[in-house]
């Protein structure tokens, strides 16, 4: 397998956790026999530095030449006095846009070994997995019309949606559960909204695309309450633009930290991977940034663009394992026993030899 990732590490804690996530792809491409080659690009507050602005060509055409784009975090205080245009952040945003992906995935995951880091009780959150699919192009964040008059005092967003972005979204809903738990819940205020309206009519009708995936709807209000309730009741969630951005960070509490949560955005020329998290200016340069976030992004590269699926579980295994054995950076290091406090490196080179184990024995089983 070849695979060509443009690796855009950026600002604070980026550089630091995507050296652990680009040493893990690394490993599986030694231990698995695949050719994996990196080109670094600059972005954000360093790309500003070097060449005056947050996002250059350069890295723009490095990413539209590769098969997926690993970024770490944009953003620096010290460009703060600068407008918003300017600042390391916008060079996030344009390389979305220049992406373009319309799909963005979010997994929630409940750790047992982490139930201490959750304000959620373990029972609640052990044995969580939910997708949530965010449509990531469309609804009030980009509708027109849209103003602010300061002299009438009336502002105005608009929330719109065409059948056909809802259907490319729920399609890849619907593809990947089918390769999960086989269960759509898709999202909206349909009781009030027609823009929920036509989104509850679209994903219904193409529901009937893939009869072995069961598919439900939930208005965005109670959904918010289902979350915190029995999140294990869901596998992928999907839902708009806006309902997504708070319904995902408010499922990122059953992890428990902001360190530990992997994405990606799907669909454009080049799928885009991140880590949620941003720079951490206050953590940068002390060992002290947790990389399993990285490192589960990675394990999503694996997923969504190289096809290797066994080696996504693998890492994701590899996590667990690490978790269950004890190791901690500080985000994730309340509660529980025999608890180890290991620096960012240290992690992701626990990571590593519970990967390479892993691997092993697989390879193992196979030559039997
Ligand atoms: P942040 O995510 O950088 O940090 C919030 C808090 O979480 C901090 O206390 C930080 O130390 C902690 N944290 C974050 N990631 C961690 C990790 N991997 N391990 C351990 N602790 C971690 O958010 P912020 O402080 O609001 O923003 C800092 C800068 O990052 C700003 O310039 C902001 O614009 C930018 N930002 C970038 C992105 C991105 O690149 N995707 C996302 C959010 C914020």
């Amino acid at each position: 397998m070849r695979l060509k990732v443009a690796v855009l590490a950026g600002d604070g804690i980026g550089p630091e956790v995507t050296r652990e996530a680009t040493n893990i792809l690394r490993a599986v491409a030694e231990l698995g026999g695949h050719d994996f080659t990196f080109v670094e690009g600059l972005i954000g507050g360093v790309a500003i530095t070097e060449t005056g602005t947050p996002l250059p060509t350069a890295t723009v055409d490095a990413s539209l030449d590769s098969d997926a784009v690993l970024l770490g975090a944009v953003g620096d205080n010290k460009f703060n006095s600068l407008t918003p245009d300017k600042r390391p952040e916008a060079g996030l945003l344009q390389i979305r846009q220049a992406l373009g992906g319309f799909a963005n995935l979010r997994p929630s995951v409940g750790y047992k070994a982490l139930s201490a880091s959750s304000p959620l009780r373990p029972e609640v959150t052990e044995g969580v997995d939910i997708l949530f699919v965010r449509e990531l192009l469309g609804g009030l964040y980009f509708g027109a019309p849209r103003w602010w008059n300061k002299e009438s005092n009336e502002a105005i967003n608009t929330m719109r949606y065409t059948r056909d972005e809802v259907v490319r979204v729920a399609r890849v809903a619907f593809e990947l559960a089918s390769k999960r738990r086989k269960k759509v819940t898709s999202v909206d205020k349909a009781n009030v909204l027609e823009v929920s309206q036509l989104w509850r009519a679209t994903v219904t009708e193409i529901a009937k695309d893939y009869p072995d995936v069961t598919l439900e709807h939930q208005l965005v209000d109670s959904m918010a309450m289902h979350i915190m309730n029995v999140p294990r009741n869901f596998d992928v969630v999907l839902t708009e633009n806006l309902f997504g951005d708070i319904l995902s960070d408010e499922a990122g509490v059953i992890t428990g930290s902001l360190g530990m949560l992997p994405s990606a955005t799907v669909g454009g020329a080049v799928n885009l991977y991140e880590p949620v998290h941003g720079s951490a200016p206050d953590i940068a340069g002390t060992g002290k940034a947790n990389p399993l976030g990285a490192i589960l992004t990675a394990a999503m590269v694996l997923r969504h663009s190289a096809g290797l699926e066994q080696d996504a579980r693998a890492v994701e295994q590899a996590v667990f394992k690490v978790l269950e054995a004890g190791y901690r950076t500080a985000d994730i290091a309340r509660g529980g026993e025999n608890i180890q406090l290991v620096s960012t490196q240290e992690m992701g080179k626990h990571v590593h030899q519970a990967l390479a184990e892993s691997i092993d024995r697989r390879q193992a089983l196979h030559a039997v």
